[in-house]
């Protein structure tokens, strides 16, 4: 009776306790802005299955995602023997679920399989954390806690599977010498193994061991439950809502703003419609200055993080030695908010006042928004995010973007082009080439099929000049309906967004809109992936309806229908590497395009180590063309142009102005001009067909 009662005491004591942790950590999370992420429950129930139940994203490093599937699973199905051990503490019984015969043999036994499996399964893992010390789990961020937060686990997870199989194996040896109390079971096959070394015990010191057993699994599982609250380990618990919230947009859309857009209409004259709420409304933060200014999906992501370092090992910036860790950006969302519920009293907190004495600018500036941390994360967390909100605070309320990217920002409202050239001179590229303006063929009556968007890249860049005029001749050799805006082509406001000024990005995207939209615009080629991105995902909010097609979708098209037929041997000696521009493959899924159009041209093709959704980005995006690179080991694009190198290809093949300058600049830093050269798609098929 009294076990009886010291048990029911245990379990009680120990789900009030889990449910006082679990409230400050739901209040925590409600903090968060409102965020609407309800819809298309079907979509989201079939993605927490796939990301969540089927660790679909975990076996993409095939050694810890196998071995994570055996902890995973090995836990939930042991933890089944968890209901008998409830039971038969409440009741006082003993195998109480017995009765089922040979079934509960059969479960027994696969029980003890799995719990195998997991100590196996932990022993690798500390092994790999702190015998061969894997990088990613040694960074800045793993400080003392992280490290011994991940080993108090591993360990203790080692310790409850083990106390199962020497309870059974204790039990097996007393049912045998037909002890009162313990019933005939019979023995199972793993506990079985260590009979050999048990059987020689006095009866009294293994019905201790027994006891024992029972006990410390019972009480380490509920101590257990009361830690992980406190534990990188609650992502046993939120993984499956964090996935099921999870954006389910595609990864290169940001954020909208509709406080930003009511201005934004307000100074182009256009019509604002009035919230219902608007009277009502706190004053209102653009961006995020603290964790309240995050939204609660932001915050839950930060308590679902597994401190895995997936992320930072695929950052291009933290791979090149930059402070920015994508990991230690979740953590510090976490830290901050359990110091502001009392739950972390750590001295070093006390001074920190908002999320920018946690995070420094020199991380969140560091960003290429590359999304690869996002792609990478096994339970949907997406640093970004937070990156992005920062950054517009830092531009919209403090006005400290660094420098040079203010300049950007000046040069896209004067200028058009975040470049300081004339609007003017937009049309230089097309000099001595028969192009069509939309403008003329709209008011003769005429409706082009396409306005190909030459993108200010394609309009002022020197080398992108070159391949907007062979892409250009590829459409005149189709004979292809387009046209362009000429002069009244302005920026697209994609580098402005992504730099955090969405005052700028919108106004862009309105302006644009009101333009194309004027001549009824239908379809946009463009060769530029970051306008692709942004036409196709992010202009719909504010009123477009475009089909969008990056050149490469198109050049694929016309190979696929014949109306590109390559014969001309011009590159079929040489070795050609595709580097994947972010916003075409991260951002937009597509990878194939591309790689179909280099297909069709005759010659050898060779990937990097790092590629698809694998590449790193070459260091261009999320504004970085614009500025400094904060300080690191070396510069991205010289990272990825390395990787090129290694291939031994003649020819780096690119689909972005970006990655065009990034790729020719890592060419001439490596001295490689005369066994390398850089060639976008458009020009590898104009010069095939000798245009
Ligand atoms: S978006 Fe890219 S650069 Fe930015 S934190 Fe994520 S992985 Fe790093
Ligand atoms: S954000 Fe995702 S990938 Fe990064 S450490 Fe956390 S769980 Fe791992």
């Amino acid at each position: 009776m009294i076990p009886n009662i010291i048990f029911i005491a245990f379990l009680l004591a120990a789900i009030l306790l889990f449910y006082k942790n679990v409230s400050v950590i739901s209040r925590n999370i409600k903090i968060g802005k409102d965020i609407n992420l309800s819809d298309n429950k079907i979509k989201r129930w079939k993605l927490m299955f796939k990301v969540t139940i089927f660790q679909s994203k975990m076996v993409s490093r095939p050694i810890s995602g196998i071995l994570h599937i055996f902890v995973y699973v090995g836990f939930i199905i042991v933890n089944f023997e968890m209901l008998e051990i409830l039971f038969d503490g409440i009741s006082g019984s003993h195998r109480l679920f017995s009765f089922t015969g040979p079934i509960y043999t059969i479960l027994i036994s696969t029980f003890e399989f799995f719990a195998l499996s997991v100590i196996i399964a932990c022993i690798i893992f500390l092994a790999r954390r702190n015998l061969f010390k894997v990088k990613r789990f040694w960074n800045k961020e793993m400080t003392l806690w992280p490290r011994s937060d991940a080993a108090i686990i591993l360990i203790t997870e080692v310790f409850l599977m083990s106390a199962i199989l020497i309870m059974n194996a204790s039990d097996s040896i007393l049912q045998e010498r037909a002890v009162d109390h313990y019933v005939k079971v019979g023995s199972f096959p793993l506990s079985s193994l260590l009979i050999p070394f048990l059987n020689g015990l006095p009866t009294n010191t293994l019905i201790f061991l027994e006891r024992f057993g029972w006990w410390f699994h019972i009480i380490g599982v509920l101590a257990f439950l009361n830690y992980i609250p406190y534990s990188k380990h609650f992502h046993v618990f939120l993984a499956f809502p964090n996935v099921y919230f999870s954006r389910l947009e595609p990864t290169g859309k940001m954020s909208n703003m509709p406080c930003i857009t009511k201005e934004v209409k307000l100074m182009l004259d256009q019509t604002v419609e009035s919230q219902p709420d608007e009277e009502n409304s706190e004053e209102v933060v653009f961006g995020a200055k603290d964790v309240k200014d995050l939204t609660w999906k932001n915050l839950m992501d930060s308590y679902t993080c597994t401190e895995c370092g997936r992320c930072t090992s695929r950052c291009p910036a933290n791979i090149t030695g930059k402070q920015l860790s994508p990991r230690k950006i979740i953590m510090d969302v976490r830290d901050r908010l359990e110091f502001l519920s009392n739950r972390n009293t750590r001295k070093n907190l006390i001074n920190k006042k908002s999320l920018f004495d946690f995070i420094q600018a020199e991380e969140i500036w560091a960003c290429t928004t590359c999304n690869a941390c996002a792609i990478e994360c096994p339970v949907n967390i997406e640093p970004l995010s937070v990156i992005l909100e920062m950054r517009r605070y830092a531009v919209l309320e403090d006005a400290s973007a660094p420098a040079p990217l203010n300049t950007m920002f000046t040069n896209i409202e004067n200028n058009g082009a975040p470049w300081q050239f004339s609007p003017e001179d937009r049309m230089l590229w097309a000099e001595d080439l028969d192009v069509p303006l939309l403008a003329d063929k709209f008011n003769s009556g005429e409706k082009p099929e396409y306005l190909f968007w030459v993108s200010s890249a394609g309009a002022f860049d020197d080398r992108y000049k070159k391949v907007i005029r062979e892409f250009v001749k590829i459409l005149t050799y189709l004979k292809v309906d387009y046209a362009v805006l000429g002069t009244e082509e302005i920026d697209s406001g994609d580098v402005a967004r992504r730099a955090g000024n969405e005052m700028l990005y919108q106004m862009q995207a309105m302006m644009n809109i009101e333009i194309m939209n004027g001549y009824e615009v239908k379809k946009i080629i463009t060769c530029d992936p970051h306008d692709y991105n942004t036409f196709k995902n992010e202009y719909p909010e504010f009123g477009s309806n475009y089909e969008v097609i990056h050149h490469s979708q198109f050049l694929q098209e016309m190979i696929r229908e014949g109306r590109i037929n390559i014969t001309n041997g011009g590159f079929k000696n040489k070795k050609i590497t595709f580097h994947d521009p972010c916003y075409l493959g991260r951002a937009n899924g597509e990878y194939q395009a591309p790689r179909d159009v280099l297909n069709a041209i005759p010659s050898e093709k060779v990937e990097m180590k790092r590629h698809k959704s694998f590449a790193i980005c070459c260091g261009a995006g999320g504004g970085q063309m614009f500025k400094e690179a904060e300080k690191g080991d070396k510069e991205i694009f010289i990272e990825r142009t390395e990787e090129a190198i290694e291939t031994g290809a003649d020819i780096i093949a690119t689909a972005c102005p970006f990655c065009m300058t990034m790729m020719t600049d890592g060419i001439k830093y490596k001295n490689k001009e005369e066994e390398m050269k850089n060639y976008d798609i458009a020009e590898l098929v104009s010069i095939s067909l000798n245009l």
